[in-house]
């Protein structure tokens, strides 16, 4: 689905990541662990061609076909279907959550919204609050949701379950087992292991290494 081959970062002359190799098949878990500084969100923003200067390949089964998109610009790769949840959920916060969701919506947009309002039903009792007034939890469960009405086929999410009261991490937890169960690939970035027990396979990222399995 997708594989990285010797991805390297680079955040002007400062070289972030090392040949980073890593692949996430249909149906998988994989998850990137590793402290503060390690490089887990520089690789996720390398994958979606963000902020970095990237060398290495990045290869992925596009429906029409296996790519090759490391040249591509963000906007290809995300219509590709790689779904992106960075660590700081870039909400519209002076939106309603519905507003929110539409934005992100393609052509289908009932049948999307009924899907991401089925996964985290406690957005349905919110849907005319401003973005701004929910949790933290909240708001995270909107990130992803939102990033589900663009169709992805893959989902990249940074640390989805840090700094939440533990009553949501159980739920985001349950709601994005819950997409694998139904074949959808996540690569998820986090520090604690709420993930990675359930993971097909965790990759431990030491100064923008890739250590062990
Ligand atoms: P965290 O959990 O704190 O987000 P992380 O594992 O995601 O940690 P990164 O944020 O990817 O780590 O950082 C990897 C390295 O890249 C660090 O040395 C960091 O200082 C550096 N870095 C991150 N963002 C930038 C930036 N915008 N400009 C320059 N260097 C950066």
């Amino acid at each position: 689905m997708l594989e990285v081959d010797k991805l390297s970062a680079f955040y002007g002359p400062a070289q972030a990541l090392f040949e980073v190799s890593l692949q996430v098949g249909p149906g998988e878990l994989v998850v990137l662990q590793g402290l503060n500084g390690a490089g887990k969100s520089t690789l996720l923003k390398a994958l979606m061609g963000l902020e970095v200067r990237t060398e290495g390949t990045i290869r992925y089964q596009s429906p029409g076909g296996p790519v090759s998109m490391e040249r591509w610009e963000t906007h290809r790769r995300a219509r590709a279907g790689l779904g992106y949840v960075a660590e700081d959920r870039r909400l519209f916060t002076g939106l309603t959550v519905r507003e929110n969701l539409l934005v992100a919506a393609g052509p289908d947009a009932r049948a999307q919204e009924a899907r991401a309002l089925d996964l985290f039903p406690v957005l349905k009792k919110l849907l005319k609050r401003p973005a701004a007034q929910m949790s933290g939890g909240e708001q995270q469960m909107l990130a992803i949701a939102r990033t589900l009405m663009t169709n992805p086929r893959i989902l990249l999410l940074d640390e989805p379950c840090e700094g939440i009261a533990p009553v949501l991490v159980e739920s985001i937890r349950d709601s994005l087992l819950a997409l694998k169960q139904g074949g959808m690939p996540l690569l998820v970035a986090e520090q604690n292991r709420l993930f990675a027990d359930r993971a097909d396979r965790v990759l431990l990222l030491v100064a923008g290494k890739v250590r062990g399995s």
